[in-house]
């Protein structure tokens, strides 16, 4: 149901996705964000879409950082974007470890849902944008768009295009960016 006051929302996974992934990120100064990641969030910006990070960080889980650490390092990478004329809306994280099986960590959906309350979002004209398998199957679960990046490193090794089921695959985030614009308008 798109009911009036709802608003759409492209949904962003965090590392290998925005930035570089060198495997649990303990340092805000180890963020580097991939060139085009501006551009493709401030197009989506225009468009009206809320930019929404949800992320799996389960390195909390295993004692490798905090969650000051988390907030740390999302306020370095908010302040990266807003000096540069874009900015993320909320940034939403899972701290837990696989075996705990929470409801939180991708591809579980609690966390869309709650952005979902919080923003009053229109899931069926949002979409995801990610590099793992999670996200997208997160993103079917809720009726998203799903846009699949895959990095050199998964395409090779770990989650081959064709397996992952993506409704649109992009060659770069910025292209990715541009399929949402395109398709959701
Ligand atoms: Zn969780």
């Amino acid at each position: 149901m798109s009911g009036r006051g709802l608003r759409r929302a492209v949904f962003l996974d965090r590392d290998g996705t925005l930035n570089v992934d060198p495997g649990y990120i303990a340092d805000p100064a180890q963020i580097e964000i991939y060139l085009g990641v501006v551009e493709g969030l401030r197009l989506l910006s225009e468009k009206g879409f809320l930019l929404i990070v949800v992320t799996n960080q389960s390195g909390i889980s295993r004692k490798f950082y905090t969650h000051e650490i988390v907030g740390a390092i999302h306020a370095r990478i908010q302040s990266f974007l807003e000096a540069r004329g874009v900015r993320i809306d909320a940034f939403y994280y899972c701290p837990h470890h696989p075996d705990e099986k929470c409801a939180c960590r991708k591809p579980g959906t609690a966390l869309f849902e709650r952005a979902s309350g919080e923003h009053s979002l229109d899931l069926a004209s949002s979409a995801i944008i990610g590099n793992g398998a999670s996200d997208i199957e997160a993103g079917r679960r809720l009726g998203l768009l799903t846009v699949y990046v895959p990095t050199p490193r998964f395409r090779l090794e770990r989650e081959p295009v064709e397996k992952v089921g993506a409704d649109l695959v992009a060659e770069s985030f910025r292209e990715a960016c541009r399929k949402v614009a395109e398709r959701l308008g």
